[in-house]
């Protein structure tokens, strides 16, 4: 594997590592889950990173860019990279997600555990230190509880050009608001009547610094914390609070949390001088989100997806989901290299969906096994070879990998060949079989095409040909005649037959979800197609099974419908068209 391509992120590291500033124990003393306590002594001088899904939905493609982020330099600096949910939405979260989110992480290849930690957390296990952190900010006078509506909030609020208006409360005493905010998490008020907010500068030019809300009341059951807790922390809030106490050195978020970050050292700073946090704290650095084309890539629209039946499920073959793209028969090696030559940076990142295909291929050309496959068969009569007789043919499993060895397929007198490779009447340039010229079966014969039968509608039924003995591919005879066309074929009696899944893009628009556009209209009609094909004899569908099939594409045994009895094979993606 090539070295890194250093970035923005690698030289901001390299400077914090060489300036010594984890190598100092003062961690010590400082809350937080069990397993970084002892840890952040064993690795005191190495970075963290963390990768903070909310389990709201599945990840897609651009979770991978951020997961290969943020535990591809963690590994490259032999530092360790939590996989943290950031759970503190009850109505929207759900177990299903977690475990969800737990396969993909690991399918892609990635691991939490760092010598002896076990890096998987949970925000919901912090919220006992965020109620006690909010309690020490209140009694500082850095925060207060509000009892202005929402509406009120808002308007209250200002706008870029409008400075905020401070609330009736701000000035309330801290005895009131720890009174008020215990009742909160007590359950003695519903939700919406307060809030706990910072208070920090209603004029700021930053509205994100006016008063943030911290905490808002829901009486909602929470998917690992029941009902213990009425209040849930809002995310500015408690994002910095769970990186510091893991420990987190470099906190990576995408560009939209630029607006957050001075809230973000905001709490950490006080939280220090407090007494409640110790140094080194983290810093959060922004890159940009990758956009993708004709594809979504917002939990909302997908699950709208899901939920209006669009699409089978999140692992539809045709999702932009790690779950899709997996049984769609993406390798992790696929999505992994694609992110790497994706880069990092704070450019917006608008990127084809053909670099995502084209990464496959490059990750799958060296090492998938080569078969035969035909999707519109039509048959090819071998008029002189003798009845009943079958011989066997041989060819490279990958034709990059000698090592890899040999397939052998039998070759009879009735195959199966694409429909296409008939023409009663050739094109120009046309080198396959029209009556009178030769081609080559592919490891197999040169034949020469003597004519077809067709049916009472003048519908091509058979094609016929005659063999040339001498001319068998791996014999010394076989290239005693030149031909300039070569096809694949199956013999038919040994074919095995195959329902054959053949996709097109999910959307026809290339920004299907820009500011302007209604996603669900883009919707492609006819993104699916599904026909009956044959698979050269010996192929084993079992599910997660790849192959390149000559001339045709990538294709995977799909990892749901597949059987051995009755294989189901989606395309992945063709091949780039170099078939002449
Ligand atoms: P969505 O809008 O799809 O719900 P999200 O950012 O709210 O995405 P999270 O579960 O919070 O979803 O994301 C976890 C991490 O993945 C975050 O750090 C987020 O910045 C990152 N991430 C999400 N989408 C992208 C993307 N398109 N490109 C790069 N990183 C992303
Ligand atoms: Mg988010
Ligand atoms: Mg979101």
């Amino acid at each position: 594997t090539p070295a890194p391509v250093s970035n923005f992120l690698r030289t901001i590291i390299d400077q914090d590592l060489s300036a010594g500033r984890y190598a100092q124990k003062s961690w010590a003393g400082q809350p937080g889950p069990a397993s970084t306590q002892e840890g952040a002594a064993v690795d005191a001088a190495r970075i963290r990173t963390r990768f903070p899904p909310e389990p709201n939905g599945y990840l897609h493609i651009g979770h991978a860019k951020s997961i290969c982020l943020n535990f591809g330099l963690a590994s490259d600096y032999q530092g360790a990279c939590h996989l943290r949910f950031d759970d503190t939405n009850p109505e929207k979260e759900e177990q299903e997600y977690v475990d969800a989110i737990i396969d993909m992480v690991k399918w892609l290849g990635f691991d939490w555990t760092f010598k002896n930690e076990e890096n998987l957390y949970f925000a919901s296990d912090y919220f006992d230190y965020m109620y006690q952190f909010a309690e020490a900010l209140v009694n500082a006078g850095y925060a207060y509880v509000d009892e202005q509506s929402a509406e009120e909030m808002r308007a209250n609020r200002g706008t870029l050009t409008e400075k905020g208006v401070n609330s009736r409360w701000r000035d309330r005493p801290a005895e009131e608001s720890i009174r008020l905010l215990r009742e909160m998490r007590e359950g003695k008020h519903p939700d919406g009547s307060m809030a706990l907010r910072a208070k920090i500068d209603m004029g700021s030019p930053n509205i994100n610094m006016r008063d943030p809300v911290m905490y808002r009341i829901r009486h909602a059951e929470h998917h690992r914390t029941g009902n213990k807790w009425c209040i849930y922390p809002m995310y500015s809030w408690a994002h910095p609070v769970e990186d510091a106490l893991e420990r987190i050195t470099h906190s990576l978020c995408t560009l939209e949390f630029e607006d957050q970050r001075p809230f973000y050292n905001w709490i950490l700073e006080r939280l220090v001088e407090l007494g409640q946090l110790s140094e080194p704290l983290p810093k959060q650095y922004e890159f940009s989100r990758l956009n993708l084309s004709y594809v979504v890539t917002s939990k909302r629209k997908l699950r709208q997806l899901v939920q209006e039946n669009h699409v089978s499920g999140w692992d539809d073959p045709r999702m932009p989901t790690l779950a899709g793209l997996r049984r769609r028969g993406y390798s992790p090696g696929a999505i992994r290299l694609f992110t790497d030559r994706l880069g990092v940076s704070k450019a917006a990142q608008h990127v084809d969906y053909s670099l995502l295909e084209q990464a496959l291929r490059d990750d799958l050309d060296p090492v998938a096994d080569r078969s035969v496959a035909i999707l519109d068969p039509i048959e090819l009569i071998i008029t002189n070879y003798p009845e009943g007789q079958t011989e066997l043919c041989h060819a490279p499993r990958n034709p990059h990998n000698p090592q890899a060895g040999q397939r052998e397929f039998p070759f009879s007198g009735r195959l199966y060949i694409e429909r296409e490779d008939f023409k009663e009447e050739p094109p120009k340039k046309y080198f396959r079989l029209f009556p009178g010229n030769t081609v080559r079966l592919k490891y197999g014969y040169v034949v020469r095409c003597t004519g077809c039968v067709k049916d009472e509608q003048g519908n091509v039924t058979q094609v016929l040909a005659e063999y040339l003995p001498d001319t068998k591919s791996g014999t010394p005879g076989a290239d005693s005649v030149k031909v300039k066309g070569n096809i694949t074929w199956i013999s038919a009696e040994h074919a095995v037959a195959a329902e054959i899944r053949l996709y097109d893009r999910l959307f026809a628009h290339p920004q299907p979800d820009a500011a302007d556009q209604d996603f669900l209209e883009h919707i492609n009609p006819n993104s699916l197609r599904v026909i009956q094909g044959w698979l050269e004899p010996g192929t084993r569908a079992t599910p997660d099974a790849r192959w390149q099939f000559e001339r045709l594409g990538y294709f995977v045994a799909d990892r749901v419908d597949s059987t051995a009895e009755k294989p189901v094979l989606n395309r992945t993606t063709t091949l780039k068209d170099t078939w002449v």
